[in-house]
This record gives C-alpha cells, structure tokens and sequence, in this order.
C-alpha cells in the first residue's frame, strides 16, 4: 500500500510536499515526494490536502476514569474533586465500558498509545485487544500508613505475577502521588521497579496545597487526608518542595515519569532533568482547576523532556491528543509548532519507552495519524488551528477502529 498526502511530517526539521509512504507488512519501506517512491502493484490512496504525521502518543491517562465526562465541574477545588474521584471509583460496577469509552475518544484523537494509570490493571488488556499495544498501564498503588506498606508491596507484586492468562501491553508501577504514598511504601515500590524491571509513574507537583501540605503539614490536603482518616500517627511533613521529597527517599534513581509537576521551582526542574525523568504534562487538566501556575516553559528551558497527556475525563473535555495540543498553542502562542508536535510524538514516546514510536521513517511500523487540515494550503502549522480534525489514525498498517459499547459504536474508523 502507498498513501499519497498533500504534505507528510515525518519529524523535526522535515516537510515533504506530495509525499507518498509506502507501507508493507506494517513496516514503512519508502518515505519521500511521490514522484520518487518506487512503484509496483500497490494500491495507491490518494488523501488529498491530508497531512501525515506520526500517530500521538498520550503520555497520562486514567481510562477507567471515562465514565465521569461531564460529571464535574469546571474550577472544582481540587481536595473536593479527589473526593468525588474516589466515590466514584468505589460505586464503578462498569470499569471495561468506561475503558472502551476511553480508548474510543484516544484512537479519535490519533493516537496509538497511552501511559494508562489503573488500579485493577483492566485496561492493559483492554488496550492490547483494540490496538493500543505500545501502551504503558502503570498499577496504581496508595497508602500513607506505613505500617501497611508491605501488605501492599505483596499485593502489588502478585499483580505482576498473575497476568490472568490475557494479552496485555507492557506493565508498570505507580505510586500514586506525594500525600498518598508513605515513604516506606515509595521506597518498596522503587525495589521492586528494580527488581522486576519496570518503569514507574509518580503524580508530583499537581497542586499548591500539595506543596503546602510537604512543606508545612497544613492546609486543605491536610483537612481532607484528616477527615477520611488517612494521616498515620506521629506523621511529619518532610519540610520540602515535592520533587525535592521525592530524590531524598531515592525513587528519581528509576527516573520515573513524572505527571504533572505544574508548581515545580527552577531547582526542581533541574532535579528532574538530572535524574532523568520525563514530565507528563496535562494542560488541559491544569486549566480545569483555574490554577494560575504553568510551568511549561520551566520544564522546557531546563531541557526537560516534556510529554503531553490528557489526564481523565474527570478533569478533561476529551482524550484527544490534537485538542490538547491546540489548547498548548493557544496558551503558548511563542512555541513553535514543532516544539508543540514533539510533545505529542517523540518526547512522548522517550516518556514511556517506546523506543519505534513518534517518527515516520523506513524501517519503523506504520504508526500515523492523517488529518485534514481547516483550509488550504496543508501546511503542518495548520494542524493546530481550529478546525482540523483526524481522519484515520493507523497502527502498523492497519487503520483503528473504535470499540463498539453498549450504546453502539461511537463513530466510524
Ligand atoms: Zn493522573
């Protein structure tokens, strides 16, 4: 097969105009101006004015979270949104069909992965079975007891070994974030990312009273922990910034991927480049909590390899990779459009080790997403602007289709 396109993005630095990407068994074989492919009996489709690209890469995600779209409110205080997440989450009784409903609005939004967050590991299965299969599903793990850290551990790691006879995609750990972990249980989950070889995703830096409640041990964190119960006897604050928390109990060592990381400092920033670790970073889900902090183009002149996510439709319109791109640009009106595209594509793929993902080049699998530009000429600047939308999104050859729920399928491949 050879698509024909108006105009490809491959990667930085390049745009082949009336480009043609010949495709066979998955794998790219040719990718050049048309006129140059090498030309057998393939079929040929033509797209027109469409632009290729290779297909996002959605760093964050909480799949099993899709069942909440539209369900919270915009600017909700973010203690007052963790409570209602984890009512939520409790009352779940129809997890796969909210992890379909999620992996529907990824594969519409071009994308072939996601760095899933899940607590009952369903969605590595489910993500596998409708062709998400470069994603990463971290096992999200909680206790700020430590007293109870290695009944969780063991729990943790029978997870891993009890794969439950399905295929899945690649499996990782999350301790779920810095007022939620104790430090023996960071700690056990860092030994046993070691051990088993895994890579680890850590929520850090999301939030002021996240900063206030390691510095200081107060405020409204500290209230809601206070009134489930949560804050162990003898607790004290570590008295630091979070990142500064975090490569103190020695877990940055794993160079985990870090969601969020809005409140870093500039000295934070330059810990987490050191150390290795990618941010996933939520624009969309830090402007849902009307914070005034971004910190994006700290994270960016700190050289920081900076991946973007959606985040869940708890705290999200869609899991469309191009929405939240655009929503960047619309922000960041000084980053240049490659800068925006990488984020989506090769930083992503860094971010969550998918070491043939987010360039189109021969050799690689066919990973592409097409799109039609709103007007002409098909310029990849114009992938951002309003009224783009994704016609196909591909997977080594194959274009996705959307899982069929119970309400029908959501719209056609
Ligand atoms: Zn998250």
């Amino acid at each position: 097969m050879i698509l024909k396109a108006e105009t490809i993005w491959p990667g930085r630095g390049r745009v082949i105009q009336d480009g043609g990407i010949k495709i066979e068994e998955g794998t790219i074989t040719e990718i050049a101006p048309f006129k140059d492919i090498t030309r057998g009996r393939e079929r040929v489709q033509d797209l027109g004015k469409a632009i290729l690209l290779p297909a996002f890469i959605n760093a964050h995600t909480h799949l099993d979270l899709s069942h909440m779209k539209g369900k919270t409110g915009k600017g909700s205080r973010f203690e007052q949104w963790l409570k209602s997440v984890a009512k939520a989450r409790a009352m779940m009784l129809l997890e796969s069909r909210s992890i379909r409903r999620g992996i529907s609005e990824v594969i519409a939004g071009g994308a072939t992965a996601v760095g899933d967050i899940s607590v009952s590991r369903k969605s590595a299965a489910l993500a596998y079975k409708h062709g998400l299969v470069d994603s990463v599903v971290f096992c999200e793990v909680l206790g700020f007891d430590p007293a109870d850290a290695q009944r969780k551990l063991d729990r943790l790691r029978a997870r891993f070994e009890d794969t439950g006879g399905k295929k899945h995609v690649r499996l990782g750990i999350s301790p779920h974030a810095t007022y939620s972990v104790s430090a023996e249980l960071f700690r056990g989950c860092a030994r046993l990312a070691k051990q088993l070889d895994l890579p680890m995703a850590i929520h850090a830096a999301e939030s002021p009273s996240e900063v206030e409640f390691l510095a200081t041990g107060t405020g409204k964190l500290r209230e809601l922990l206070d009134s489930v119960g949560m804050i162990p006897k003898n607790w004290q604050p570590p008295g630091k910034r979070p990142i500064h928390y975090l490569d103190e109990l020695g877990v940055l060592k794993r160079s985990p991927l870090l969601i969020h990381c809005y409140q870093v400092d500039e000295s934070e920033a330059a810990v987490i480049e050191s150390r290795g670790c990618s941010v996933a970073y939520c624009p969309r889900s830090n402007a849902f909590f009307r914070r005034p902090t971004d910190s994006l183009q700290l994270l960016l002149h700190a050289g920081v390899n900076v991946a973007l996510g959606t985040d869940s439709l708890a705290s999200n319109d869609s899991l469309s990779m191009l929405d939240e791109m655009r929503f960047v640009k619309q922000r960041h009106p000084e980053l240049d459009w490659e800068t925006v595209l990488e984020m989506a594509t090769v930083n992503a793929a860094q971010a969550l080790g998918i070491r043939q993902g987010g360039a189109l080049k021969a050799g690689l699998p066919a990973d592409i997403v097409a799109i039609k530009p709103a007007s002409a000429p098909a310029l990849p600047s114009q992938i951002l602007g309003e009224g783009s939308s994704v016609m196909f999104t591909m997977r080594a050859g194959h274009r996705l289709r959307r899982p069929v729920t119970s309400r029908g399928i959501f719209a056609k491949a």
